[in-house]
């Protein structure tokens, strides 16, 4: 076979493959009315500073101000935080709190106020954190007027990656994040795929689809440890009396 035909039976293997893989992806002929309908939800309303607002009709309330029976204390109890006019507060000198169920890849709402009586500064200043999965750290701050490192600040992946913009309120008021994660996938020791975080602070995006480079940690670099799919959502104890309300979750398919 002479130069000229090879290059041609490679051209034209190309397009046969170009366009398998097209088929592939596009398993639907366009406008194809045989295509499964997206299932209905019922959207949720907003929060005001008076009221949380309502999830969509398919999230899986995980606190609402009614009670905390999906929650535990990361030392294994029962949690040790208080609950106050429909949020729940964090208490000194106790531990940690948990969901009982875990959690993969999901949408996750969640409110929370700083204290209103500022006290400390910097990383001692109205400090706690959601901990995706109990591993990755959206750091929650009072970071209003407040400086420290950027990326331990408010809305910063803890360690990793300060928000794209600072959206912080002031001290008492209440705020949310919007997180979309994905969980990152293992390949045995190793990870195939790392996860990816989104987040929405106030409504403004901070954290645009960021990489994760591992478990967020204070002063150590980041690295993956293999881990289940799913793990219980942590809520961080760091000492400061920060509230939460509104909390709920919607798992997100692979
Ligand atoms: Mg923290």
């Amino acid at each position: 076979m002479n130069t000229t035909k090879i290059i041609l039976c490679l051209a034209v293997a190309a397009i046969f493959q170009t366009s398998g893989c097209q088929t592939a992806r596009r398993r639907w002929a366009i406008h194809d009315m045989d295509r499964p309908q997206p299932k209905v939800v019922e959207p949720g309303t907003a929060s005001t500073q008076e009221h949380p607002g309502r999830p969509p009709s398919d999230a899986v309330v995980l606190f609402d101000g009614s009670g905390l029976s999906n929650w535990e204390s990361t030392n294994g109890g029962p949690v040790e935080w208080k609950t106050t006019g429909g949020s729940i507060e964090v208490v000194k000198k106790t531990h940690s709190i948990c969901t009982k169920d875990s959690f993969g890849s999901c949408q996750l709402h969640i409110e929370w106020a700083t204290p209103a009586v500022v006290e400390g500064s910097g990383q001692g200043r109205g400090n706690s954190g959601v901990f995706l999965m109990g591993k990755y750290e959206v750091q929650v701050l009072d970071s209003y007027r407040n400086s420290t490192y950027p990326d331990g600040q408010a809305a910063s992946v803890y360690g990793q990656n300060p928000p794209l913009v600072n959206a912080c309120r002031p001290p008492g008021v209440w705020q949310s994040y919007d997180i979309i994660f994905h969980r990152p996938v293992f390949d045995g020791k190793k990870v195939s795929r790392p996860a990816t975080v989104t987040v929405l602070h106030n409504g403004v995006l901070v954290q645009d689809n960021w990489i994760l480079e591992g478990t967020t940690s204070h002063k150590k670099p980041a690295e993956y440890q293999p881990h289940p799919d799913k793990l219980p959502l942590i809520l961080q104890h760091h000492g400061d009396a920060v509230r939460y309300r509104n909390i709920w979750l919607r798992e997100l398919e692979e």
